[in-house]
């Protein structure tokens, strides 16, 4: 069982929905603001572009779920993108951005567990090999063999040590 980045997926997802809150906030002003010729368009242009930045962020944390092995890419997606919701969300409220830079950040360093455990191992591993060295003591002066400490006798040759 592979571990899942759980915290920087729920920031991003919740960081997310405020930034498309945001988007839409904008949108619906543009949409007010209809009346006027070019505003008005411009306006709602870039809430659909801070819309956009919250689902891009939906997506990315999603896929931290789904695809925990390329953490990476998808912590930078949110990352870039909830710092991008400041120009059509207004950063989500500055909540929406605030999650999604702690969640895209948490995305980028997580580090599965798995991946942990398997480093232990092999300094158990490793310790257990030093271990058996230091138990040798000297070689045999015949054949050179290893000895083991304390012991009279060469095990490869019989010669006394
Ligand atoms: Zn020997």
């Amino acid at each position: 069982m592979t571990s899942k980045p759980t915290t920087a997926f729920a920031l991003s997802i919740v960081g997310g929905i405020f930034v498309l809150l945001g988007g839409l906030s904008v949108m619906m002003l543009g949409a007010i603001l209809s009346f006027l010729p070019i505003l008005g368009k411009g306006i709602a242009l870039v809430g659909d572009i801070g819309a956009l930045c919250g689902v891009v962020m939906l997506v990315g944390g999603a896929l931290m779920y789904v695809m925990p092995d390329r953490h990476l890419i998808w912590g930078i997606l949110v990352l870039v993108f909830s710092i991008l919701s400041w120009v059509g969300a207004i950063g989500g409220f500055a909540i929406g951005f605030l999650l999604g830079l702690v969640g895209g950040i948490l995305g980028i360093v997580w580090k599965p567990s798995g991946v942990a455990v398997n480093v232990n191992l092999r300094n158990v591993a490793s310790q257990g090999h030093q271990q058996a060295v230091a138990q040798m003591q000297g070689t045999c002066s015949n054949c050179g063999s290893p000895l083991p400490s304390g012991a009279k006798v060469c095990s490869a040759c019989g010669v006394p040590a």
